[in-house]
Order: structure tokens, then sequence, then C-alpha cells
């Protein structure tokens, strides 16, 4: 059985760079006549904005998309990421370096220019300190397990090594939080989620995920990263970038627009008529199933 979610962090309103991630999440879920879930991605307090969840899933609603079971909140699931955190046993060591320790020993760059931990706490923390946060010690540059292939559904083969590109990550932080790595981890094996369809931004993210899944014998689900819709600057839409909330007043323009993006030509002409949004879905599901030889 197929399970596909969308997974937002309620940031801010949905734009036209996450109802693509919506919208394709949504035709891979349904042209494989799957489940396609909801999720809430507000474990990290600072970030969250008020009333931004439920802005969001409104929105998702005046587009056609509604989950097909309950929502999950992360929030609520502070003791489940506990849970899974036990489990890891000795993967997991206490760090207590601070931000400046660590820029000043002499680090690497990961290929997204954050620094690579240089692993000062891996055999235990100095007596005088105490833990700033708990990092999973990544296998070293000469184990083979450090690489991590995945064959994308839209990318192709992707190979990332951990030791070389990302170093000992941290999971938890001493003041509580809870890091969106092993929290999507530990949900997205608790829904079922058979396959992630997502932004691109988050390609880079995917081998961290998957080697926490292999610690905790998850299953690993199938992904298909859809390329980031970029602004005039060629930036990221985001809050950030100044990426306007969308208009749902007229929702095919939207998704039309989205459609576009994901290199769906669909012969249809629709307007914003009082059955167009169904008519919408009518033709870009199957025009999906296609493209990606769903069935
Ligand atoms: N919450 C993440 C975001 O909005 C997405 C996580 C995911 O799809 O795995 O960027």
């Amino acid at each position: 059985m197929y399970i596909g979610r969308f997974a937002p962090s309620p940031t801010g309103p949905l734009h036209a760079g996450s109802l693509v991630a919506a919208v394709a999440s949504y035709l891979d879920a349904r042209a494989h006549h799957g489940r396609w879930l909801i999720r809430i991605e507000d474990i990290d307090e600072a970030r969250t904005v008020v009333g931004a969840a439920e802005h969001i899933i409104q929105t998702l609603a005046a587009f056609g998309m509604e989950s097909d079971g309950d929502i999950l909140w992360q929030s609520h699931r502070k003791d489940r990421y506990s849970t899974a955190f036990n489990q890891l046993g000795n993967a997991v060591y206490a760090c207590a370096c601070s931000r400046k320790e660590i820029a000043d020993s002499r680090v690497t760059f990961a290929a997204d220019g954050a620094v690579i931990y240089p692993g000062t706490c891996r055999n235990g923390l100095a007596p005088d300190k105490a833990a700033r946060a708990w990092r999973v010690r990544v296998p070293d540059a000469t184990d083979p397990h450090t690489r991590i292939q995945f064959e994308d559904r839209w990318q192709g083969l992707i190979e990332e090594n951990l030791a070389d590109n990302v170093g000992d990550f941290v999971l938890k932080r001493a003041d509580g939080f809870w890091a969106y790595q092993l929290a999507v981890v530990v949900d997205d094996a608790e829904q079922g989620v058979t396959d992630i369809v997502r932004g691109a931004d988050l390609l880079e993210s995917t081998a961290r995920q998957i080697y926490l899944q292999q610690l905790l014998g998850f299953r690993v689900p199938r992904y298909l990263h859809v390329p980031a819709v970029v602004n005039d600057r060629g930036e990221k839409l985001s809050k950030q970038t100044g990426a306007q909330p969308l208009d749902t007043t007229h929702p095919i323009k939207a998704l039309m627009e989205a459609a576009d993006h994901l290199d769906l030509r669909l012969n249809a002409v629709l307007h914003d008529t009082p059955n167009a949004i169904d008519d919408f879905w009518a033709v870009a599901i199957p025009a999906w199933g296609q493209r990606f030889a769903v069935g």
C-alpha cells in the first residue's frame, strides 16, 4: 500500500514553492491509488508562527488536497523522538563544543557550506564540560558504510559520503530541541510512509535520514525530489526571499503553474469555474502517472 505525505513547517503561509511540493506528493499518491497524509512539522518552536499551520491546512483544502488520515503534529510527539534517540545507544554521544570552539578548530566544510564537526567529543567529554548537544556518529571515511546511495525517481542515482560531506550531526540539544532529521525519520516510519516526494532543497538531508533509518531498523522509503522553485534572482522561494502567499481566490492559476513547473503538459484549458479544481486533478493525475510510469 502506497503512503505518501506532505510535511510543511508552519513558518508562514503556503507559497508557490511549497505548493509545488504539495501538488507533486498529492499527484504521486493519487496516481498510485495510495493514501496522502499531512504532517505539521512544528518541532522547531523558534520558527513556528502561530496560526500558520491552520492557514496551510485551509489553503491545501482550497486546492482540493485533504489528508486521508489524522494530521500529525510534531510538537506533540517529543516522547517518540526520545524513545528513538534512546534506541540509538552508543551510536550517539554527548558534545560540549560551542559554535565558536567548532569554528576555531581545523574544520572542513560540507557541500552546503556548513562546518563539519571535527569529532572533538567523540571519545567522551572533558571532566569539566557539560553536554550542549548529542550527536550521532557517522562511519569513518575508510568505512564503506559512510557512502549512502539511493535512486531518486526524479534526480537519478544520488550518492553522499557522510564522513566527508556531513560529519557527526546533532539529534538533540540540551535545551530540549529535537533535530528535524530525527523527527522526520521517526514520523515517516510510524506513519508507514512508503514514498517521500518533496523539494530538492531537502536532497542533501536524505543521506542523513537514510542513515538514521538504517540505525533504527526502519524501512527506507522511495524518494522523489522535485526541482525547487526559484524567483527572478535565482533564489529558492521562501518567506526570507519574499515569496508571496498563494491567492486561493484563483486556485486554477496557481495549480496550472505548479503543473507547469513539474513539466506536466496538460492538454486542458481550465478556468476558475466551480468544478475546475476537480477537472484539474482529473487531468493532472493521469499525466503524472504516465510521466513516472506508475501502474
Ligand atoms: N518540514 C520540511 C520543510 O517544510 C519538509 C520535510 C520533508 O518533507 O521531509 O522544509
